[in-house]
């Protein structure tokens, strides 16, 4: 096996080796320019290339071709054409034109739009993104593509992204120029997402609606173990799940993708999987695919892969780690130190550019992550709290401590740096100084942004952080261009930005209940909810920031605010009704004849003695008689809440209803229903119990 992987490898991908060999030598040359350089394609070049794909992918048992985008819903589109075209005489040959290679039309009318189209002009286009390689899935050859409206606005996740990578590498490049780098053309940032996920049994899921409407479930006691033992946490691998594991490397690593490390996590059920980091669109992209082919693996094993960011209460939800760096084309991490004076100057220019960015941006980061389903994760005793901070560990806080004083820096190694000259010591790259409880970590030559949910797209929180750097290197390099003595300038630049936002910096316990109390003082905002965070999306700085970068209009950043506002309220609305249905439908009933049973077993014991014991029957019917009432009562409140919530004209207090209103009024129901779970007989339950969820995989 292990020998068919360098085979297997990127098999599915029409991938830089594919194309060197398949295209003529000039159009792989122009082709090499386009991926490199963001080139337009044209049309006769277009029409070979789309060729030769058409061959690989049929030669590889393709039928159908897909313009395969990321559009506002979080997940991937598609819509898919064969290859065939009549020939005349009742046979068909397989086609592909350049011109369908370049651009489609999906009939995109019903995709979220944040009011961008009006139905009149409810064309969608997309168009290739050649700097991510095409590849077979489900014998289909698949096109990534950025999604548009007819105006040229963005509706997908992946053009911001793509947008912001340009602004990046111009503010970044004007960085490595004032330095008086000459050689270095492009810089990019990278990224590695490690994906966070719950297997359960498939047959266990399909009777629980909540997960099969929701994704997580909205009853369950606790069971009477849960993730307490840590014994799970890097436990050793079940035979069923190391099935999943291996057939789920094999996929990912066809298309290309660079599964690396997977591990059990905290919770039971819970797992992990890590890629090796590569440029930030296409891990976007993998990212993904790596989500859509653990569903589909796990289905082929008799599993279901939950990517809701909290599944389960009680135990750990599920996020994605953020790994995010800078990286020029000539292979140089710029978040790493290095060995000369200058190298080190530099990654702390760049270093300041992100703890400047964090502090004026922490709204935009906040935002970038929220959602329904992760608002039950952030500040939850599990990730980070919802107050965005940042830890860059006890070494380099020394560094930047003398430099903000001007003193000397006497390090571990008593290798001197001297404020001004910045000789560093090289330990930061094996630092094992680490904080798990920060959402926003320096991990030696990468910062590791811990918000995100399982279930989100990355393209969000990382188009956002492309801009709010580039914006800070932007500020930067105007500065510097045109300062007279570069190296006083950039140490002066260096030493007030410290000072400035040092405040964002925290590397303490960022669970503790007083660091809210500090962050408060500090006067770092605490958005406990996606409601709280959602309207500063729209507040002027943010929209200065990235209609000056090019990465969103006006108009898209109003489009996407109302977008997910909507969705906020959506989940909310169809969880609360998933909520109503299951204690009408199900946990009523269930409870009726259970009690049912115990008035039965008490008539029939009265009939053995009149004066038989019957205290437990009695009890039990008692209370849960009592806690039926109230359930009914608790049913009534939400359902008037519901109905309250619902339709009002201004959609930021319809959302803020919902999170006011609504979801208490959920807790409260489930309250009822989870005491009542633990008094009713195991056989009368209507469906698996939490225990029964979270252990079921062997
Ligand atoms: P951890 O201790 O968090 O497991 P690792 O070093 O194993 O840290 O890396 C975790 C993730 O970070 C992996 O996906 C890895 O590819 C990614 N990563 C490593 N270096 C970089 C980098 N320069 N840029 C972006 N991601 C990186
Ligand atoms: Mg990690």
């Amino acid at each position: 096996m292990e020998n068919r992987v360098p085979d297997l490898f990127g098999s599915m991908v029409f991938h830089e080796h594919v194309m060197k060999e398949r295209l003529p030598k000039s159009t792989y040359k122009t082709m090499c320019k386009v991926m490199q350089e963001g080139k337009r394609l044209d049309k006769e070049v277009a029409d070979i290339v789309a060729n030769a794909m058409k061959d690989w992918a049929v030669e590889k048992g393709a039928t159908h071709f897909t313009h395969w985008f990321q559009p506002m819903t979080g997940i991937t589109a598609e819509k898919h054409d064969s290859f065939i075209a009549p020939a005349g005489d009742g046979q068909i040959i397989m086609e592909f034109s350049g011109k369908e290679l370049i651009q489609g039309e999906p009939d995109a009318s019903s995709f979220p739009n944040g009011g961008l189209r009006a139905t009149f002009e409810a064309r969608g286009y997309t168009a290739w993104d050649p700097t991510s390689f095409a590849f077979i899935k489900d014998d289909t050859l698949c096109i990534p593509t950025a999604f548009y409206s007819y105006g040229g606005q963005a509706l997908d996740k992946k053009t911001p992204l793509l947008r912001s990578m340009e602004a990046f590498n111009k503010q970044a490049m004007r960085i490595m120029r004032v330095f008086g780098d000459t050689e270095t053309t492009r810089v990019n940032t990278t990224v590695g997402s490690e994906q966070e996920y719950f297997l359960i049994d498939k047959a266990l899921y399909l009777q629980r609606k909540d997960l099969v409407y929701c994704g997580r479930t909205l009853f369950g006691a606790k069971p009477p173990k849960g993730q307490e033992l840590d014994d799970h946490y890097f436990g050793a691998i079940k035979p069923k799940v190391k099935a999943f594991m291996s057939d789920l490397n094999i996929e990912l690593w066809k298309l290309g993708i660079l599964s690396k490390t997977e591990h059990n996590e905290v919770a039971p059920a819970q797992h992990e999987l890590a890629p090796v980091f590569t440029t930030v669109n296409i891990a976007c992209d993998h990212n993904q695919v790596t989500m859509e082919v653990m569903k589909k693996v796990a289905d082929k094993h008799g599993l279901v892969c939950l990517l809701h960011e909290k599944p389960f209460d009680g135990v750990n939800g599920s996020g994605k780690h953020n790994n995010w760096s800078i990286s020029t084309d000539k292979g140089v991490n710029l978040l790493e130190p290095g060995d000369s004076p200058v190298e080190n100057t530099r990654f702390l220019l760049f270093l300041v550019a992100l703890i400047k960015a964090v502090d004026e941006y922490q709204d935009m980061l906040r935002i970038s992550v929220a959602s329904a389903g992760n608002d039950h994760r952030l500040g939850a005793n599990e990730a980070p709290p919802a107050i965005v901070s940042m830890f860059v560990g006890e070494d380099l806080q020394e560094v930047l401590t003398s430099i903000e004083s001007g003193a000397e820096y006497a390090g571990k190694d008593r290798e001197m740096m001297k404020v001004g000259v910045h000789v560093l010591p090289r330990f930061f790259k094996d630092t094992t100084d680490r904080n798990r409880t920060s959402p926003f970590a320096f991990t030696g030559n990468k910062f590791e942004f811990r918000m995100l949910g399982s279930a989100v797209s990355i393209a969000c929180p990382n188009f956002i952080l492309n801009t709010i750097v580039a914006e800070e290197l932007a500020q930067f390099a105007d500065q510097l261009e045109v300062a007279e003595n570069f190296p006083t300038a950039v140490n002066e630049l260096i030493r007030k930005t410290v000072t400035e936002h040092k405040r964002i910096i925290f590397n303490g316990n960022n669970y503790s209940d007083e660091w809210v109390v500090e962050a408060e003082e500090r006067g770092l905002l605490n958005l406990r909810t996606t409601v709280d965070a959602l309207p500063y999306y729209v507040t002027e700085k943010n929209i200065s920031a990235f209609t000056k970068h090019g990465v969103l209009t006006e108009e898209e950043i109003h489009s996407r605010y109302e977008i997910l506002v909507e969705n906020y309220i959506k989940v909310v609305h169809i969880e609360a009704l998933t909520m109503l249905e299951l204690a009408k439908k199900s946990i009523l009933p269930a409870v009726s004849s259970y009690v049912k049973e115990l008035a039965e077993t008490i008539s029939l014991k009265r009939q053995i003695a009149a004066t038989i014991n019957c205290r437990s029957e009695e009890s039990l019917a008692m209370e849960l008689s009592e806690l039926c009432a109230d359930f009914m009562d608790k049913m009534g409140s939400l359902e008037e809440c519901l109905a309250k919530a619902h339709g009002s004209a201004d959609g930021q207090a319809e959302a803020e209803f919902y999170k006011d209103g609504v979801i208490p009024a959920m807790a409260d129901l489930r309250a009822i229903a989870d005491k009542m779970e633990e008094e009713v007989g195991e056989k009368y339950w209507p469906f698996p119990t939490y225990g029964e969820l979270l252990f079921s995989v062997l």
